[in-house]
């Protein structure tokens, strides 16, 4: 497996662009490749180059705010490919590609969606292997498949999902459904508690403070406690000591409450936050998941409610 970062757009840029210093980051999988970037950078244009080290998830997680902060003046947000081209005021999203071969696996799935049943299958993927999307369809409908790709927005390209944004696969895939039942499940829990934390996120595209505002006020008019608290990292260690707190809000990314931790309270996203704040004013509970999408607020392409 070799990932592959375009450096041929990076160079371009600096061409065009003349910057006197550049700040970079990228996901801890692509540090070896990006370090090997930036002293390439540094040796054919002799600009300073430099390497932020913090964690970096997604597309909301660039380094827009250090540029000013380290002199410089132009970022590079590595791998997190997506319809734009630009975040903030200074960076640059430069894709990376993964030249991983999905043809084992299509072999392995093919007999057995057709030992389910399937007839009429939809495809998704992540930033890195959108280059694999058509060479996977060929080989599904020349096996028989029916097959589905998700349209292009204005963030995410054709059938590509992040974490927070499967918007593309809404109609196509069952495993959002499962994700919308788990969201849903923590919203009602969270229907029960007197206290809440409400974390804004000290990451770049993450801080909300408009939002948790608004959301410590709902409470408030609703009997809740609300703790206003900030975070970069968002963990069950990191929440372990808040005792009194019986549920969390989180402004950071939504991935956090929806997959992968196993905290011991309710953890919501914001649009879960939204639907708590419905059911606490009689409302219905609504197609929360569907809304204006959390990572379009983060990359400024709807404007952020203050
Ligand atoms: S908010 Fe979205 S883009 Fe940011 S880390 Fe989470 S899933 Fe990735």
């Amino acid at each position: 497996m070799t990932i592959r970062i375009d450096e041929e757009k990076v160079f371009r840029l600096i061409e065009e662009r003349h910057p006197r210093g550049i700040v970079v980051n990228a996901p801890g999988g692509l540090q070896a490749q990006t370090r090997a970037l930036t002293e390439k950078i540094r040796e054919k244009y002799g600009v300073s180059c430099l390497l932020v080290g913090d964690s970096c998830f997604g597309i909301c997680d660039t380094v827009d705010e250090e540029v000013e902060k380290l002199d410089a003046d132009m970022a590079l947000h590595i791998g997190h490919n997506a319809a734009v081209s630009m975040v903030g005021d200074y960076t640059y999203l430069i894709d990376a590609t993964d030249d991983v071969s999905f043809d084992g696996v299509i072999e392995k799935a093919i007999p057995q969606l057709r030992s389910m049943k399937y007839e009429r299958i939809g495809l998704v993927t992540f930033s890195q292997h959108l280059h694999e999307l058509k060479p996977a369809r060929m080989k599904f409908e020349a096996a028989g498949f029916q097959v589905f790709l998700g349209k292009r927005n204005n963030l995410l390209l054709e059938s590509q999902v992040f974490g927070c944004d499967f918007s593309t696969a809404y109609p196509i895939r069952n495993e959002v459904e499962a994700r919308r039942k788990r969201a849903i499940l923590s919203v009602y829990k969270a229907m029960d508690a007197k206290v809440f934390g409400v974390i804004t996120g000290l990451k770049e595209g993450q801080k909300m403070l408009g939002r948790t505002n608004w959301i410590v006020k709902r409470l408030e008019m609703h009997g809740r406690r609300g703790v206003q608290l900030a975070m970069r990292d968002i963990t069950p260690e990191r929440l372990a000591p808040l005792r009194d707190v019986d549920a969390f809000i989180q402004t950071a990314c939504p991935r956090i409450s929806i997959d992968g931790f196993t905290f011991d309270r309710p953890v919501l996203s914001i649009p879960q936050a939204d639907a708590l704040v419905s059911l606490l004013e009689g409302r219905e509970i609504g197609e929360f998941l569907q809304r204006p999408k959390w990572i379009e607020l983060t990359v400024g392409l709807i404007p952020r409610r203050k």
